[in-house]
């Protein structure tokens, strides 16, 4: 069994920022990437894709998997070894927090890792609808994510469909006629799901139209490699109607799936099964253990603004290892649903920014220490 300060599960933008953040700081972090967890390649979900045309730093894009690539080799540059094997058990119920390996996870096995910290930055998969001819237009007009895919050209001026009925859908469908040339949604009830407001809008949008009762069946395209899908198989689920309709684009919003199987009932979730975070914080309801990425953000679901939180977590992370070596307890705990406590972030002092300039001259702090709010 190997004991460190650090561990973090998950192989993302939020995993790889808070690598390279503790890494710098000296704190010997341990990734887990996972082997193909959740049926997703060590990289996560950018391996699943192409170029990545909104991730600051490449006018020109860069491929996903070569973008997770380059992370990977910052982490390891600054110290962080990386473990190719996924975590299938945690206990968090005392210190040190206690981690399993995929087959070696029974219940008389010994842990193969201890950890004083844990940062939890497993992600979470896109629901698929598994239609026929999904995996092979899969990225060649079939999408998960209008944000990151809806502005490419072979969306540009085409018929495109948003299956959904929940606010994401509508969302999405208004994002997309910026693009296409008309947005169809297909819901499979009589109604949407979204919130008045929202479904006001979309149904009052010209560039939009809803189908209810309706359903894709089918995804038809080009029968050469990498071909480009063309039409669209849908359904009347009340009057059994078939028809072929063009379509150069299908996006699915029908919700995603934290990768939280692991850390159920041992940390609090939502209804949704998402890490619950303290709001612009990593803090858990367990002090010492840490969330960032998607699998705590349902909302944004962005690479840049999991690298953001994979930041915080490790700001947060070098924080509280710090406070503990150092025997001090700032920060108040707050008893949560599950029964753990958990830590309300530090209130920066009114003067903590000028007492900071004054140590101008003082020899390098630790990132947290530099910055007033943690
Ligand atoms: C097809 C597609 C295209 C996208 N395009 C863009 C885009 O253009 N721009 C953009 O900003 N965003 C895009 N996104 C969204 C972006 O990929 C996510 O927001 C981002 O990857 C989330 O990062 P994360 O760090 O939370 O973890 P993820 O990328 O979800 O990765 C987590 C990974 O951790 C590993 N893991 C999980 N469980 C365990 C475990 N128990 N043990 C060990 N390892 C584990 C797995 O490999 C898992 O995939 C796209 C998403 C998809 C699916």
């Amino acid at each position: 069994m190997v004991h460190s300060k650090v561990v973090i599960i998950g192989s993302g933008p939020a995993a790889h920022t808070a690598a390279i953040y503790l890494s710098r700081a000296e704190l010997k972090p341990v990734m887990y990437e996972g082997m193909l967890a959740g049926g997703t390649a060590a990289g996560g979900q950018l391996t699943t894709t192409t170029d990545i045309e909104n991730f600051p730093g490449f006018p020109d894009g860069i491929g996903g998997s070569e973008l997770m690539e380059n992370m990977r080799k910052q982490s390891t540059r600054f110290g962080t070894e990386i473990i190719t094997e996924t975590i299938t058990r945690v206990d968090f119920s005392k210190r040190p927090f206690r981690l399993w390996k995929e087959w070696s996870d029974g219940p008389d096995e010994e842990p193969a890792h201890t950890a004083d910290a844990v940062i939890i930055a497993t992600g979470a998969n896109a629901r698929r609808l598994d239609l026929p001819g999904e995996e092979k237009y899969w990225q060649n007009g079939i999408s998960a994510c209008a944000v990151c895919d809806g502005a490419v050209p072979i969306f540009r001026n085409k018929p495109l469909f948003v299956i959904g009925g929940g606010d994401s859908a509508a969302e999405e469908a208004m994002f997309l006629t910026k693009y296409g040339s008309h947005v169809t949604v297909l819901v499979r009830k009589d109604k949407l799901r979204a919130s008045k407001a929202m479904a006001k809008r979309l149904l009052a949008n010209p560039k939009v139209t809803v189908r209810f009762n309706t359903v894709a069946t089918q995804v038809l395209g080009e029968e050469i490699p990498r071909g480009l899908m063309t039409h669209l198989k849908v359904k009347n689920v009340v009057t059994g109607e078939e028809e072929t309709l063009d379509a150069n684009g299908l996006f699915y919003a029908v919700g995603h799936d934290p990768a939280t199987t692991l850390v159920k009932g041992q940390i609090e979730l939502d209804s949704e099964g998402y890490i619950v975070t303290q709001p612009g914080t990593s803090y858990t309801s367990v002090p010492g253990v840490f969330a960032a990425g998607d699998v705590q953000d349902k909302r944004y679901r962005q690479a840049i603004t999991s690298a953001g939180s994979g930041c915080i977590a490790a700001l947060e992370a070098e924080k509280f290892l710090a406070e503990e070596e150092a025997g001090e307890d700032e920060s108040p705990a707050v008893k949560t649903e599950v029964g753990h406590s958990r830590i309300e972030p530090a209130v920066a002092e009114p003067d903590a920014q000028s007492a900071q300039k004054k140590k101008g001259n003082e020899p390098a702090t630790a990132e947290y220490k530099q910055n007033p709010l943690l």
